[in-house]
């Protein structure tokens, strides 16, 4: 029999990469993976694609991007509070180069074991470097996490801080000065960007209490602006209350909020939830949210204030503080 190159990098590298689930009735090896939904769920599927010099840059560290290949996807699942069962991966190399197949792997296998997601099946090309990663998790429908149930008067509600990754592109990019950051922050702030850690406990404890939740992949005043579309309602949010890390605190004011309304890529949750929830879940988040705002009736419009001023947005932008 021959083996081709194609079937060896697959059972070297991803056949029993990942934990090994007893809901998997058939895994990698066949036509098609044969799974095993629990009674009373649904599945939550989602798919993401990371391209080379789109999505991530050609020396990007490859471990992290075998994390983060995952993380994105998981994101997604943690916003609808949905638990990660099994995913597929697709995979477009224009080489095969063990040194990067390992520890793409290797980044890929740590994150899949910590949230017990089973590798079950994919694709794998020769083509420019492109990695496409389908999960799959389940949630009871009445229990999912959408965007459109955000009421008026809900409390908005983000998980960790904001601005970090793109703080961290910024400065690769050299559209950032770094003079006031330590080392210590900015391996911080790459660490951010490089290994998003999905919210995945949250969204499962936000169950039954959030009226609506979105994982934050395009900026908050974007993926805010998706809740506020889907469930036909506005926000006012107060800038001094956002979540800022200490690396970006020590950045010029304005540039860090600026940073922690429009940057993408920290796949923090955004969620809207009821006065009375909210305290539960002050109660069980404690520091792991924060308040930003309340939801209002103008219907699809952002309103910032600061220190109890009215601060003017421009589009879905934010240019600069109007007095
Ligand atoms: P087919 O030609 O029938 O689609 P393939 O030769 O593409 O089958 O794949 C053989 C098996 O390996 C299938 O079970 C497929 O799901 C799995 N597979 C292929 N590529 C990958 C990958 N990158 N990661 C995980 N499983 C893969
Ligand atoms: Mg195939």
């Amino acid at each position: 029999m021959t083996t081709t190159p194609e079937f060896s990098i697959i059972q070297r590298y991803f056949e029993k990469l990942t934990p090994q689930r007893d809901d998997v009735k058939l895994g990698i090896g066949d036509d098609c993976a044969l799974l095993q939904c629990p009674p009373d769920h649904v599945l939550a599927v989602s798919i993401d694609t990371l391209v080379e010099g789109v999505h991530f840059f050609a020396d990007v560290d490859v471990k992290s991007l075998g994390h983060k290949s995952l993380a994105v996807g998981l994101s997604d699942l943690a916003a609808m509070g949905a638990k990660p069962a099994w995913f597929t991966l697709a995979l477009s190399l224009p080489e095969i180069d063990d040194g990067w197949l390992s520890n793409f792997s290797q980044g890929l296998a740590a994150l899949a074991n910590e949230y017990d997601i089973q590798l079950v099946g994919g694709d794998t090309t020769r083509g420019p470097l492109t990695i496409s990663i389908q999960v799959h998790g389940f949630v009871k429908p009445k229990l999912a996490l959408r965007r459109d149930g955000a009421k008026l008067g809900d409390y908005i509600y983000v998980t960790g801080t904001l601005g970090d990754a793109g703080a961290a592109l910024q400065l690769k990019l050299q559209q950032l000065h770094a003079a006031s950051l330590s080392t210590g922050d900015i391996d911080y702030l790459e660490q951010r960007l490089q290994q998003p850690a999905p919210r995945i406990t949250i969204g499962q404890q936000l169950q039954g209490l959030a009226s609506s939740a979105i994982d934050i992949s395009d900026g908050l005043l974007a993926d805010l602006g998706h809740i506020l579309d889907k469930s036909h309602v506005g926000a006012e949010l107060d800038l001094e209350k956002l979540p800022l890390s200490p690396a970006l605190m020590k950045m010029e004011k304005e540039t860090a909020v600026q940073l922690a309304l429009t940057s993408g890529d920290d796949y923090e949750l955004c969620f809207t939830i009821s006065p009375e929830n909210s305290k539960n879940i002050e109660r069980l988040l404690a520091e792991q949210c924060q308040c930003i705002g309340i939801i209002n009736d103008e219907s699809g419009n952002i309103n910032t204030k600061q220190d109890g001023k009215k601060i003017e947005l421009k589009g879905k932008g934010y240019d600069h503080f109007v007095g």
